[in-house]
């Protein structure tokens, strides 16, 4: 067991129709990096960079420890693309500092709904410069890619993309090194999944949250026990929002990965395939058994089903019936 899945781990992710996929890591903190690439990663598709903010007693990390940790991740990936998420502080993550910010996210009622990711960022700027800075110095030590999570708006697109080239001036100004860096977008509202075409005529890829996306999609919190069993992968709007940002961002000839749980549940790997996603970005743990899935699966068999699928009114039925008949017809 242990020679095969380490044999695994050095073959790459295509389909028995000969797609190749490309596999990513999720990771937290810098010590992930070690188990993303003994996962046989091609990458990390979302460091979650809040962590290095979180549980540390109110002292904030300055630009030069945020940019030794984003440094140190990229180094450690050896050329491998490295996807550094800019904070997604706020609702299920709180960051233990008092600030107006924090008072302000404390009193709110609804704390996915208020100041949290790229709307606290903006909203604290000299925070959020110190953060970009340190992501661009890191970008010089290999391939890095900048991802701003939970844009809602199209002034947020703005805002963001005028403080990242703002950060870009800041250090040539100060005459510090630092690298060039693709930008993308998280697709996580379906506000930003409906003003598709906005995101891709700014961004340089989409990566598509999909844990938030069903939160906000279905209106249920993804933390609240009471409604967990409505939270719904499977939901047609959902699957809906999924598939059209899958192919209308291909269609634009731009990249796009999943780097929600959707990404690492096995029960997907086939169903995303179909509706052609060719990326896919999870927890390392979760990588050899995605990757078995995707090296048994003849995407194009499956291509038709899943249109049925995204449809009808029960998408799980109609892919389950559907897929055992595409298989029996291989
Ligand atoms: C998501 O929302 O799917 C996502 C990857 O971001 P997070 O889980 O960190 O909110
Ligand atoms: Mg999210």
């Amino acid at each position: 067991e242990r020679d095969r899945l380490a044999r695994l781990r050095h073959r790459p992710a295509v389909s028995l129709d000969g797609q190749r996929v490309q596999l990513l890591a999720n990771i937290e903190l810098p010590s992930d990096a070690a188990a993303a690439v003994e996962a046989g990663a091609e990458g990390v598709g979302l460091f979650r960079s809040e962590f290095l903010f979180m549980n540390r007693g109110g002292r904030l990390p300055d630009e030069q420890e945020q940019y030794e940790a984003y440094r140190d991740v990229v180094i450690a990936l050896r050329g491998l693309p490295v996807t550094i998420r800019t904070i997604d502080i706020g609702a299920d993550k709180p960051l233990d500092r008092m600030s107006l910010s924090e008072l302000r996210h404390e009193h709110s009622l609804n704390p996915a709904m208020g100041l949290r990711a790229i709307r606290w960022s903006l909203a604290d700027p000299g925070m959020f410069m110190v953060q970009l800075r340190a992501i661009l110095r890191a970008a010089q030590h290999g391939s890095v890619r900048l991802l701003v999570p939970m844009i809602s708006h199209p002034g947020e697109i703005r805002a963001a993309l005028d403080m990242i080239e703002r950060a870009r001036e800041s250090l040539r100004r100060d005459g510090i090194a630092f690298g060039d860096v693709a930008v993308g977008a998280m697709i996580e509202v379906p506000a930003a999944a409906l003003m598709l075409p906005i995101f891709l005529k700014h961004f340089d890829f989409i990566s598509i949250g999909t844990n938030d996306l069903i939160q906000y999609t279905l209106a249920i919190d993804r933390a609240d026990e009471s409604v967990a069993h409505l939270y719904d992968p499977w939901h047609p709007a959902v699957l809906g929002l999924v598939a059209s940002t899958i192919q209308a961002t291909r269609a634009a000839g731009k990249e796009v990965c999943i780097c929600g749980e959707m990404a690492g549940d096995a029960e997907f790997t086939e169903m995303l395939l179909a509706v052609g996603l060719r990326s896919f970005s999870m927890h390392p743990s979760q990588l050899p058994a995605i990757k078995q899935r995707i090296l048994r699966t003849e995407i194009a068999a499956l291509e038709p089903q899943a249109a049925l699928a995204l449809v009808g009114d029960d998408p799980r039925a109609i892919w389950a019936a559907g897929r055992v008949r595409a298989l029996a017809a291989i």
